[in-house]
C-alpha cells in the first residue's frame, strides 16, 4: 500500500532524527542512515514487488522525499542516488541477470549503490570526461580514469560508472562497477561545507576489468542513459527542498511564537511576518512545480519512448529543480534570520538547511546550467548557449 510506505518513511524519519542531530554537531557519518532505512524497508521504495521492493508510484515517492528532505539534504541525497539515479536505471536499461544480481539485493539494503558521472575535468559539461574504457583480452572491458564529488561513493558496494571508448570518444557507455574487486581505490572528501553525516566521495579506476555482462543498456548508449538519470534526479532533489523549506517553515513559526522581544511575541512583528510569508511562498509554489514535474513524470513512464513526453518531463522537472532549490535556500536563509544569533548555530535546524541546500544549487545541474537549458527549450535549439 503507498500509504504504509509514507508512514513507514515518517517513523524513519522520526527515529533517524536524534541521531542525525547528534552526528551533525559532531560532523561524522550518520552510521544508522542504512540500518534504520533497512529496518523501515525504505531501500527498494520504487523497485517492482518481483524484484523484492515496494513499487511506490511516482507522487508516492516524491512525497517520501518530501519527508526526507525536512531531514536535510544530506540524508535526501543518499536516497537520490541509491534510488532515483542508480535503481531508477536498473529498472529501464537493467539486463534480467543485472536485475538479479544488482536491483534486488539493493532493494532489501544489502548492495548500496552511487552514480559517478562528474571528474575532476568534467562537471557541468559530463562530454569532457577523461574515464576511458577499452575491450580487453577476456571479451569484457577495462576502464581507467577517475570520478570525483560523489555520493556514496566510499560506502557504495555498486556504482554505474560512465566512460568514453578509448578509440571513439564520442561513444559513452555505463557499467555497473563493483568496489570490492581490484582496480578501484576510494577516498572520502572531508573538508567540505556541509552534508558531513553522509557520503561525498572520489574514486580512480586503474585498469579496472568489467565483465561484459556489467555494461548498462547498449553500448554507446551511455549519454542517453545519463541524460534520463539527470531527470529522475533532478526531481528528487526539488522534492527535497520542499521538504526543506517545510521543516524551515515549522521551526520559524515555532520559534517566532516563543521568543519574545519589545514585550511581544516576535510573530506580531510585522517584519518578522514577511519572512513567514514569504517562507509560506516558497514552500507552495515549490511543491506546487514539483508535483506538476511529477505529473509529467507519469506521463513519460507510460510511455517511455515517446519524445515529445520525455522532454515534457525533462523541462517541467528542471524548472522545478532551478526554482526549489533556491526557494529552499531562501527559506533557510528566512528561517536563520527569525532565530537571530541562535540561527547562526548549528544546534538549530535553519543553519544546518542552509548550508546543506546550498549544494542542491550546485548538483544534478547548476543553476546556470539550468536556466540555460530552461531558454533554450523555450527559444529553440539554435539559441543553444551550450552544446
Ligand atoms: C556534495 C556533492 C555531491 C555530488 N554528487 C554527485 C554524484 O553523486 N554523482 C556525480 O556524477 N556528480 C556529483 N556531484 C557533482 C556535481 O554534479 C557537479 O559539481 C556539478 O555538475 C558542477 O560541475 P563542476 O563542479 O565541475 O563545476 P563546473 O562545471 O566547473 O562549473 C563551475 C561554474 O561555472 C558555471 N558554468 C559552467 N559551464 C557554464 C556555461 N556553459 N554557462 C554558464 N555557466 C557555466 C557553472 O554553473 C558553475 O557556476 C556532486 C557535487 C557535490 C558538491
Amino acid at each position: 500500500m503507498q500509504r504504509d510506505i509514507l508512514e513507514d518513511v515518517d517513523r524513519f524519519c522520526k527515529e533517524l532524527r536524534p541521531i542525525e542531530d547528534l552526528a551533525y554537531l559532531e560532523r561524522k557519518h550518520n552510521d544508522m542512515l542504512i540500518p534504520l532505512a533497512k529496518k523501515y524497508n525504505l531501500l527498494g521504495m520504487i523497485v517492482p514487488k518481483d524484484y523484492g521492493g515496494r513499487e511506490a508510484s511516482n507522487l508516492t515517492y516524491v512525497k517520501a522525499l518530501e519527508r526526507i528532505g525536512m531531514e536535510g539534504s544530506g540524508i535526501r541525497s543518499f536516497f537520490s542516488v541509491h534510488t532515483s539515479l542508480a535503481q531508477r536505471l536498473l529498472m529501464r536499461y537493467g539486463s534480467e541477470e543485472q536485475k538479479e544480481r544488482y536491483l534486488k539485493p539493493s532493494a532489501r539494503g544489502d548492495k548500496i549503490f552511487a552514480f559517478a558521472l562528474t571528474e575532476p575535468d568534467a562537471g557541468s559539461n559530463p562530454l569532457e570526461m577523461r574515464s576511458i574504457y577499452k575491450e580487453d583480452e577476456d571479451g569484457g572491458y577495462m576502464l581507467n580514469g577517475t570520478k570525483y564529488l560523489i555520493t556514496n561513493a566510499t560506502i557504495a558496494d555498486a556504482i554505474i560508472v560512465f566512460a568514453r571508448h578509448n578509440a571513439n570518444s564520442m561513444r559513452m557507455s555505463a557499467f555497473i562497477i563493483d568496489t570490492d574487486r581490484e582496480g578501484i581505490e576510494r577516498e572520502p572528501l572531508i573538508a567540505k561545507m556541509g552534508t558531513p553525516t553522509t557520503d561525498t566521495g572520489m574514486f580512480e579506476l586503474k585498469g579496472y576489468k568489467v565483465p561484459k555482462a556489467n555494461l548498462l543498456g547498449k553500448e554507446g548508449e551511455g549519454w542517453r542513459i545519463a541524460k534520463e538519470a539527470l531527470i529522475d534526479g533532478r526531481l528528487s532533489v526539488a522534492a527535497g527542498c520542499v521538504g526543506s523549506i517545510k521543516d524551515c517553515f515549522i521551526e520559524a513559526i515555532r520559534y517566532a511564537r516563543a521568543r519574545v522581544q519589545y514585550g511581544k511575541p516576535i510573530a506580531k512583528h510585522q517584519l518578522v511576518q514577511e519572512h513567514i510569508a514569504m517562507i509560506r511562498l516558497d514552500y507552495t509554489a515549490s511543491r506546487s512545480m514539483v508535483r506538476h514535474a511529477t505529473l509529467m513524470k507519469d506521463r513519460w513512464d507510460k510511455d517511455v519512448d515517446d519524445e515529445a513526453r520525455k522532454r515534457a518531463a525533462d523541462m517541467a522537472v528542471a524548472e522545478a529543480k532551478l526554482f526549489a532549490v533556491n526557494a529552499a535556500y531562501d527559506a533557510a536563509d528566512r528561517a536563520l534570520q527569525i532565530f537571530g544569533g541562535r540561527g547562526w548555530s548549528y544546534l538549530y535546524r535553519p543553519a544546518r538547511h542552509l548550508v546543506d541546500n546550498r549544494v542542491c544549487r550546485i548538483y544534478e545541474g547548476t543553476d546556470e546550467i539550468l536556466k540555460l537549458k530552461i531558454a533554450s527549450g523555450v527559444l529553440g535549439k539554435e539559441y543553444r548557449a551550450y552544446q
